[in-house]
């Protein structure tokens, strides 16, 4: 087990990439990075992390910003519960522990959106603690390396993998060790790997049996579920109409325009006749000018086919509708808005 860890952060000390969240020891930067890399490529985070550490260089400063200014921050990474749970826990860290982050794995896992992984992270790259990380990469290099068929998306293979990788780390350079076990998935035992050059060629059974392909094995569990999303882009005096979603669901706080959704298609006729449809124009006098075909955006567990009805609609409705937030186009910029809604006003405004 030794031999393993020393081979890690051997082959970590050469092959490492330069990043700036891994030239600090200051748990709150060490945060911000893991939360936005989670389900988030390094070249696609690296720009936010940037601008967090910019915009609020410490947890005092997160912890002061309205949501709705994080939430705008946040635009365009997805998963907006992170950001939610980010701005909370912030907020949590100035109440109860006077703006200093805790210090112990027990302690950091209490905090708001900080699971195992994170609170691993945390506290062994800050403050020395041996907790192993156990991430995606984690997975695939230890399921290979020890030829492991437990589902790594079951109760039984995250215990199983857990208390291996606590087996397998350097007591002394915990944070060192976490560091090279996730490079290490990350770079070479990559979903194809490089196993031409690896070090641990000789005793990685997954390479003796030839099974490298069928590992780490998962659960199919995902069901995709459609939604199908008919958006309306009401213009009036300079302004558009906007709606804030509080529902627990995709997009929670962020704004989006007047919605009628359902769950499979529906034809622009039976749209207009739906009560959803009175709901929101009841007898008002509409124009439509452009219905855009049907837009794809994919999430982890949903597809959502989405249109843009471009209306225009009679003085009363404005005057008397109560459901919707007037907004002028030059204020749109400081409403956080899902980057389905960013794109069609990229495109259409
Ligand atoms: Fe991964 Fe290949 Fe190395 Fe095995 S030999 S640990 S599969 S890179």
């Amino acid at each position: 087990m030794k031999e393993i860890a020393h081979k890690l952060i051997s082959w970590y000390q050469h092959n490492k990439r330069d990043l700036p969240w891994r030239n600090t020891q200051d748990p709150y930067k060490i945060w911000l990075s893991e939360i936005i890399l989670q389900q988030t490529r390094v070249e696609q985070g690296m720009p936010y992390y940037l601008h967090f550490i910019e915009k609020y260089p410490t947890v005092l400063d997160l912890a002061k910003a309205p949501e709705e200014e994080v939430l705008r921050s946040w635009q365009g990474l997805g998963y907006y519960s992170r950001a939610r749970n980010l701005h909370f826990a912030a907020k949590e860290v100035v109440a109860i522990y006077k703006g200093q982050f805790p210090n112990t794995y027990e302690e950091i896992i209490k905090l708001k959106g900080i699971g195992e992984y994170t609170a691993a992270a945390i506290a062994s790259f800050a403050f020395k603690e041996p907790k192993a990380v156990v991430d995606g990469n984690v997975f695939r290099l230890l399921s290979r390396l020890f030829n492991i068929n437990t589902a790594i998306n079951t109760g039984a293979g995250k215990k199983e993998f857990t208390l291996l990788a606590n087996q397998l780390i350097d007591q002394s350079k915990p944070d060192l060790f976490n560091q090279a076990i996730m490079e290490f998935g990350a770079m070479q035992c990559k979903p194809k790997p490089i196993c031409d050059t690896c070090p641990f060629q000789s005793i990685c059974l997954a390479f003796e049996m030839q099974n490298i392909d069928t590992l780490p094995v998962k659960l199919n569990k995902l069901k995709i579920k459609e939604r199908y999303f008919h958006y309306f882009h009401i213009e009036h005096d300079g302004g558009i109409y906007l709606n804030r979603r509080i529902e627990k669901d995709i997009w929670q706080h962020l704004y989006e325009m007047p919605l009628i959704e359902s769950t499979s298609e529906m034809t622009e006729e039976q749209i207009m006749q739906s009560d959803a449809w009175k709901n929101i124009f009841a007898d008002a006098k509409i124009t439509i000018h452009h219905i855009s075909d049907n837009l794809k955006h994919i999430l982890t567990h949903q597809r959502i086919f989405a249109k843009f009805w471009k209306l225009s609609i009679g003085p009363e409705w404005h005057q008397n509708q109560a459901l919707y937030q007037y907004v002028k186009d030059d204020e749109l910029k400081i409403f956080p808005l899902p980057r389905l809604i960013e794109l069609y006003f990229q495109k259409n405004t």
